[in-house]
């Protein structure tokens, strides 16, 4: 309910805040600044950064800061793929924004590209190429928020950090937000960040919904193991292995866990209530009503799996992997269940209730590895997320503001586990885009239209949050 008070409100307020940042922001003549944005993010995208060649990007950034006379320090455990940091210095009376993305590109197939996968070619009114969406246009965004913070001289309240962090992709060896964190936390402290995590939503040819990403699961996976007699093919047992094992996935496959909505989610729910056509909207007022959750949830399941997804903590088996030959009964056999858990879920006592819904001692839960740490949702009730909202409504007049939670992970949960409040952005785009054009898709593409308003959507943000008032 809060976040709709604050939402109406928001609303209210929109037109004199339009107003006021009209007065007080520096004019920035944008159709003038458009050749120079896209040139930055072709050049960005025109780098093949994919895991291990991370330096090319800060080569780039380095000379760029450096001939606009803004100090680099960058920061590599591995020295192919370093971070780099830039600091524009505040008055010191707030604490610090920190703006990041990252470098790295997920690998191509060559042969599934219509062009240059590295090219950034220009063609129907987009941009074609690896990291076009992921995450380049937040790294470009990024660098003209500092290059124009630099060149008009904004007087700051607070540090304006940027962060171009390596390795998000592909990071076994922590040399990214990872090393960041554990070694250079001092350089990159920040109240409030924004990153990839966000979007916008294109119907027609209007942005109706923007995405603030304010959360996200936490990857929980674990193995499950049974063992048993090994044996020959044509003695059957009763402490077959494949068969425990098989038992036990069927049961956790199909384990319904329970639904617990957090801030985040029953705003979102809430606003997809007034969003939806009449079918749509009762089955979400059905799913906020604890009477009647039950058959509203089972229609997700089945038709909305991600929407399903973020009710609860997940249990989905990925890999089986058992016996060595057709006649031999193999002693142990193992599946892989990919466990993705709301923020604030007791991990420990959830693996316990899964192991009573087995039921079976042959069958071992044993804990993969965390690849993150558990991270608490960002507050709607910030300052960030409220001067977040009033841009939206500037940028996007008439577009639905909805916080979101991914099911996925991302670099933010590293943000969040050491307290800053980390927000999600991006840029818009259609809906067949989004399915036809995934990040990392066979094939990525940005529409270049979508790339100058999302650049001002952060260039308000970041002055709005961090410009002396
Ligand atoms: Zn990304």
């Amino acid at each position: 309910m809060r976040t709709l008070t604050a939402l109406a409100i928001a609303a209210a307020t929109v037109c004199s805040l339009r107003a006021q940042m009209a007065a007080t922001n520096p004019p920035i003549d944008w159709d003038k600044l458009r050749p120079e944005i896209l040139e930055r993010y072709r050049a960005l995208v025109q780098l093949d950064t994919t895991a291990g060649h991370e330096i090319l990007a800060v080569d780039y950034l380095k000379k760029v800061f450096d001939a606009e006379g803004i100090p680099t320090r960058t920061f590599a455990l591995d020295p192919n793929r370093p971070n780099l940091v830039a600091r524009l210095k505040g008055n010191g009376s707030k604490r610090p924004l920190l703006i990041l993305a990252h470098t790295d590109v997920v690998g191509v197939q060559r042969e599934k590209w219509p062009v240059d996968p590295f090219g950034a070619v220009m063609k129907d009114g987009y941009v074609w190429g690896r990291g076009s969406k992921d995450d380049k246009p937040v790294l470009t965004a990024n660098l003209i928020t500092m290059l124009m913070l630099k060149r008009l001289g904004i007087q700051l309240d607070r540090d304006v950090i940027f962060l171009a962090e390596s390795g998000e992709e592909a990071d076994t060896t922590g040399v990214g937000i990872n090393y960041m964190v554990s070694e250079h936390f001092g350089e990159i402290d920040a109240e409030f960040a924004i990153t990839e995590g966000g979007g916008a939503r294109i119907d027609g040819t209007r942005v109706t919904r923007v995405n603030i990403g304010t959360a996200e699961k936490l990857p929980a996976r674990v193995r499950l193991v049974a063992t048993g007699t090994a044996g020959h093919g044509s003695v059957p047992r009763l402490d077959n292995a494949l068969v425990h094992l098989s038992a036990a996935v069927e049961k956790v496959g199909r384990w319904e866990t329970p639904m617990r909505l957090n801030d985040t989610t029953r705003a979102y729910f809430q606003r997809l209530i007034l969003l939806s056509p009449p079918d749509r909207a009762a089955i979400y007022k059905a799913l906020l009503d604890v009477k009647t959750a039950g058959p509203a949830q089972a229609y997700l399941r089945e038709h909305a799996p991600a929407e399903y997804s973020m009710l609860r903590t997940s249990v989905v088996p990925t890999m089986m992997k058992a016996g060595v030959g057709a006649n031999v009964i193999p002693s142990e056999a193992e599946a892989t269940l990919d466990i993705r858990a709301l923020p604030g879920e007791d991990i420990d006592a959830f693996y316990a209730d899964m192991a009573k819904v087995i039921g079976d001692p042959a069958v071992r839960i044993v804990p993969l590895p965390a690849s993150r740490p558990p991270s608490p949702a960002s507050k709607l009730d910030t300052e960030m997320y409220r001067v977040m909202e009033q841009v939206s409504n500037t940028i996007y007049p008439d577009a639905a503001i909805l916080p979101s939670m991914s099911t996925g992970a991302s670099d933010q949960a590293q943000l969040r586990a050491k307290g800053i409040q980390s927000y999600g952005v991006g840029p818009a785009s259609t809906e067949s885009d989004t399915l036809d054009y995934p990040a990392h898709g066979d094939v990525e593409r940005l529409a270049e239209s979508s790339l100058y308003p999302f650049v001002r959507y952060v260039w308000n943000v970041v002055t709005e949050i961090a410009k002396h008032k």
